[in-house]
């Protein structure tokens, strides 16, 4: 052969049947620190299945045959049903298999949220989209316990593990999803503005039953068996159960009117609503909707912080399995050391992240706990703040690290391609970055919640000069804040001493000295790649490894 055209040499093999548990040892030694003594055993079993090509590939599928609108049957009946890919169905149902949904309500076994939080991690690395139906049903139980006669009915078939994606009354399922309904046309943030009535129709064995006419504009993941929602009752808004199958079996009010064509969370479906005389149950008093439905959006804010600290991993774990096959200018791209710069940063925002996330997980463990209680409450909107705030800007450096094959779908080959579209939804969903930062003010004032930051920072105390300096300076600037313009800065920084905190107790000295160093001594640029080079590189990409 004189003109062969097409021999391929070096070019990556991707990232295939791994262990995703088993290859990440940051996130091992968070596990190790949030939940000692845990069986990893389901950790490592669900590492193996998330890492395996044959669920890589159901991944892809299901990102490639996006959800279908079938509004009518073939005679012109409604039907208002969503078709989905075979393999969206067999990623639900791996998903509800490994207790995604709702295990940890169940009571069974030792630190069940923090195993759930890192099972949430390790699926996200394999499909996170199809998670938002699973983090839904896994939020809704507290609030939904707030209506005891539905939860008796509904609570034993969150909590199974059996995935039945028939659109069927919920007493022939084995099993069930739950979804949510707040953001309207004319507010997300603001849902006071929320404009859907609701009109009593009296009462049955769910308690007061309502008749609701209005729309909701975002309504994720429609083919849910119930959803929780808010709308207008006389005394305020007030958040009801709307199942979409009624018990007498017909189908409820709900018309779908059209799915959204989003940026990436393409394996999900997300649509545009209308209730038309929908039959639902009120959940708690009429006009306590919104503490009643932020039971379910807190731990979806938790969600949101595990899951983007998962594409983080993700995205970095691609980027170094690439660049140490990838070879340019005489040497393996990993070696060169602006890369290694490069992989060294994002490991330490990638670990940093882990470490906050899984952290916040620990505080919803033990709501016995005062301190707990507090640390929940203000490191919720911290963490979903700032982790899905560094999402969009780490994964483009992930990608730029592949070149233009990071930038390449390739019939949904490219992963790293489909991180980057995913990454900014859980910055905007369920609380969009300024309201995570006004919320962070809210917190503030609950209770002695700078005390609690204080005890929470105080055994990484002596680990770096600037993390001591951060810790000191903060009391003062909680008390000194006197408006929102600052609350984003206050929000960053409080998330940046608390990771720096948590690094020094869970990482080895490199990498708590680096991040001390550029994050909050200020030795750093202003993008990835600007570590300085007295950083011990090579020990924080070593400890990254794949
Ligand atoms: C893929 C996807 C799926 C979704 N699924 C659902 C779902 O299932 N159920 C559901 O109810 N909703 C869902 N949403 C809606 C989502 O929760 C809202 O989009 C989000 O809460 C923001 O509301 P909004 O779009 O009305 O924006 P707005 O409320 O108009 O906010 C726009 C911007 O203004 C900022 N802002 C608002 N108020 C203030 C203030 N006081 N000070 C400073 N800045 C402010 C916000 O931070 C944001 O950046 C989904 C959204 C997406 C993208």
């Amino acid at each position: 052969m004189t003109h062969a055209t097409h021999e391929v040499f070096n070019q990556p093999l991707p990232l295939a049947d791994v262990n995703l548990f088993d290859i990440n040892q940051p996130l091992q030694d968070a596990v190790r620190f949030n939940a000692p003594g845990l069986d990893t055993g389901a950790l490592r079993e669900l590492g193996r299945l998330a890492g395996s090509a044959e669920m890589q590939n159901h991944a892809r599928l299901a990102n490639v045959h996006t959800p279908e609108l079938r509004s009518f049957d073939p005679y012109g009946h409604r039907i208002d049903e969503v078709e989905f890919h075979p393999s969206y169905h067999a990623l639900m149902g791996a998903a509800t298999a490994a207790g995604l949904h709702g295990t940890p309500w169940s009571g069974a076994g030792s630190n069940p949220h923090v195993l759930r939080a890192v099972s949430f991690m390790l699926f996200t690395e394999l499909e996170p989209s199809i998670l938002c139906p699973i983090s839904m049903t896994y939020a809704v139980t507290p609030a939904l316990q707030e209506n005891a006669a539905v939860y008796a009915d509904w609570g034993p078939r969150l909590t199974s593990r059996a995935y039945d994606p028939a659109l069927k009354v919920y007493k022939d399922k084995p099993g069930v999803t739950m979804g949510m309904g707040m953001t309207e046309k004319q507010g997300g943030s603001d849902v006071r503005a929320n404009t859907s009535q609701a009109v009593p129709d009296g009462r049955d064995a769910w308690g007061e039953r309502y008749r609701i006419t209005g729309h909701k504009w975002f309504f994720s993941a429609p083919m849910c068996d119930a959803f929780l929602v808010l709308a207008q009752a006389a005394d305020g808004l007030t958040c009801f159960f709307l199942p979409r199958v009624l018990p007498d079996g017909s189908r409820n009010g709900l018309r779908i009117q059209r799915l959204k064509d989003k940026l990436g969370n393409k394996a999900n479906a997300s649509s545009e609503v209308e209730f038309q005389d929908a039959l639902a149950w009120r959940v708690g008093d009429e006009g306590r909707g919104v503490p009643q439905i932020l039971e379910m959006g807190t731990r979806t804010r938790l969600d949101c912080s595990l899951g983007t600290s998962a594409l983080m991993r993700q995205a970095l774990a691609i980027a170094i399995h690439h660049t140490r096959q990838r070879k340019a200018f005489g040497k393996f791209l990993i070696e060169q050391p602006l890369m290694k710069n490069v992989l060294a940063d994002l490991a330490l925002e990638s670990e940093a992240a882990t470490a906050l996330a899984l952290r916040l997980a620990r505080a919803f463990e033990r709501h016995d706990d005062a301190h707990e209680r507090l640390i929940a409450r203000v490191l919720t909107p911290v963490a979903k703040f700032w982790i899905c705030k560094r999402g969009s800007h780490f994964s483009e450096e992930a990608m730029e690290c592949m070149g233009g094959n990071g930038y390449v779908e390739e019939d949904g080959h490219g992963i790293q391609a489909r991180i980057y579209r995913e990454m900014p939804v859980n910055s905007i969903w369920e609380g969009a970055g300024n309201i995570m930062a006004i919320d962070l003010l809210r917190a503030l004032r609950k209770g002695d919640v700078a005390g609690a930051l204080q005890a929470e920072l105080a055994p990484a105390r002596g680990a770096h000069a600037a993390l001591d300096r951060m810790i000191d300076a903060l009391p003062t600037r909680i008390d000194a804040l006197a408006n929102e313009t600052e609350a984003r800065r206050l929000a960053q920084d409080v998330a940046l001493a608390l990771q720096g905190a948590l690094l020094a107790q869970t990482a080895p000295a490199a990498v708590t000295d680096a991040f001390c160093a550029s994050r909050l001594g200020g030795d750093w640029g202003q993008a990835f790649g600007t570590l300085s080079a007295s950083a011990n590189m090579d020990a924080i990409v070593k400890r990254a490894m794949p």
